[in-house]
């Protein structure tokens, strides 16, 4: 290929066309090919091995390539929390991508650690934690906050809780992780916890399930009695884990409470907030993270709810020491003593080597602004609450559960779910998941933007009551 701009200028408008008619439905939500096919019509090893891709090459590979890929921006796209990427964000992407500034270390790319120092202020005021100074001015103090961008929420999970350990176990790189440590987290905290426990050094028992009501939801009134019981066998406790809101259901903790009985008994409260973190943006969505200031960590997946391509997350704490305590190792070529203009985020992260990912979430914002983002995000939550109403006066429809996200689990009375997805699947007009809730297998959807209707909910019922009768 000649120059960025030749191959850009030739495939924009296959890519135009493709983001028009997907959010059109033209193309379907989802095909799944078998791999080997696909991989054979793309040709990947000719050009893996030749290379030799022309821009006419590029726009014949495409032809092939973009109907064999997921569409986000269409209507019947509801299987999983990812988002149809904004324009501002797709630019960012792309400048990402064109410069390469792996910005840990403030020498590889000011510019863009500029943006993710600022990004992350102006998040940490979202949660109500004081921003950090700016760094020549004067040192953090225990009153300002911290944060770092890192490549998803699960290993924003890690890092929270890996700052949690450091502040229970000052000692735990030096000594390792006591047999008494244990956290709590509830049946419905999404994997990437209990996975990021294992990695922690936590064995599967150190992991105390939180009591929870009969939707799931941890019950605050038990959580005292919980952590008393516990510190009187001895344990050591690393932290209590909130879902706001939980992977599954989308139903979200009540903070304030919990947040209020974790600061009285000095526990840390980490608020897995992937998902639901984004409802901090508008007035009313908001009350459900009501309490969120109380909290010791905060994850926010941009490339869920904040229509950021990916990967986008925010690990927010609300004192910058505990994340900046959080990795004791040093790395001499690279945590020297510098003349230091700018700010390092390296200390912060597992990663050493780390896209510029403020640029997507920033040219987001810069695009369409907080408000209107949060307006977005409100359609999809009050479309999943206008699908849980309309479902509710199906009599061969049932829903486990009313939302308080975009996440709505249900169920087709008499069908098999996994069935009903797989032919779905096979038709390619809808893409959902299922997800098991209250020890049962259910049918879910999570609507994603604003491409999704009422209609969309209805043809989907009617599909499936296609599938389902004989
Ligand atoms: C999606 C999700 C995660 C994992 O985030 P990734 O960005 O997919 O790694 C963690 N917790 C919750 C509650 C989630 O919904």
């Amino acid at each position: 290929m000649k120059n960025v701009q030749q191959a850009i200028e030739l495939i924009l408008p296959q890519l135009q066309r493709y983001l028009q008619e997907s959010r059109d439905g033209e193309l379907g939500a989802v095909a799944l090919p078998p791999l080997r096919e696909l991989a054979e019509r793309l040709s990947v090893r000719q050009w893996i091995e030749q290379g030799g891709m022309d821009e006419e090459a590029l726009r014949c590979f495409l032809q092939d390539f973009l109907p064999a890929t997921t569409k986000l921006h269409a209507p019947g796209f509801l299987a999983h929390q990812t988002c149809a990427s904004s324009t501002g964000g797709t630019v960012g992407a792309l400048l990402d991508g064109c410069i390469n500034n792996p910005m840990n270390i403030y020498e590889m790319g000011p510019a863009t650690a500029a943006i993710e120092y600022v990004l992350i202020n102006w998040l940490l005021e979202q949660c109500g934690w004081r921003p950090a100074p700016w760094p020549r001015d004067r040192k953090p103090d225990d009153h300002s906050g911290a944060g770092v961008l890192t490549h998803g929420g699960s290993l924003g999970n890690l890092t929270a809780l890996l700052a949690a350990r450091s502040h229970a176990v000052p000692d735990a790189w030096e000594n390792g992780v006591p047999a008494d440590l244990v956290v709590l987290a509830t049946p419905q905290s999404h994997y990437s916890v209990a996975r990021s426990c294992g990695l922690l050094g936590l064995g599967r028992r150190q992991i105390e399930p939180l009591a929870v009501d009969e939707h799931g939801v941890i019950l605050p009134e038990r959580l005292p009695a919980q952590l008393d019981a516990l510190r009187e066998q001895g344990k050591t406790i690393m932290a209590v884990v909130a879902n706001a809101c939980s992977t599954a259901a989308g139903l979200f903790d009540p903070l304030r409470p919990i947040g209020e009985i974790c600061r009285e008994k000095g526990v840390w409260l980490h608020v897995d907030g992937a998902h639901g973190a984004s409802f901090l943006l508008h007035p009313q969505l908001r009350k459900r993270l009501d309490g969120i200031e109380l909290a010791d960590s905060l994850i926010w997946d941009a490339h869920k709810m904040m229509q950021t391509p990916p990967l986008c997350t925010a690990v927010l704490v609300r004192q910058a020491r505990t994340l900046d305590q959080a990795f004791e190792q040093e790395a001499s070529y690279l945590f020297h003593e510098k003349r230091q203009p700018g700010f390092d985020f390296m200390h912060r992260t597992v990663e050493c080597t780390r896209a510029g990912q403020a640029l997507k979430w920033f040219f987001t914002l810069a695009e369409k602004g907080p408000d209107a983002l949060a307006e977005d995000l409100a359609y999809t939550v009050d479309l999943a609450h206008q699908a849980w109403v309309w479902f509710g006066q199906q009599d061969d429809f049932h829903c486990p559960v009313e939302p308080q996200a975009n996440i709505l689990c249900f169920e087709h009375r008499g069908s098999d779910p996994i069935a009903v997805r797989d032919a779905l699947i096979e038709e390619g007009d809808f893409h959902l998941s299922t997800t098991i809730y209250q020890g049962k297998r259910w049918l879910r959807l999570v609507v994603m933007h604003r491409n999704t209707t009422l209609d969309t909910i209805r043809q989907l019922a009617e599909r499936i009551r296609a599938l389902g009768s004989p």
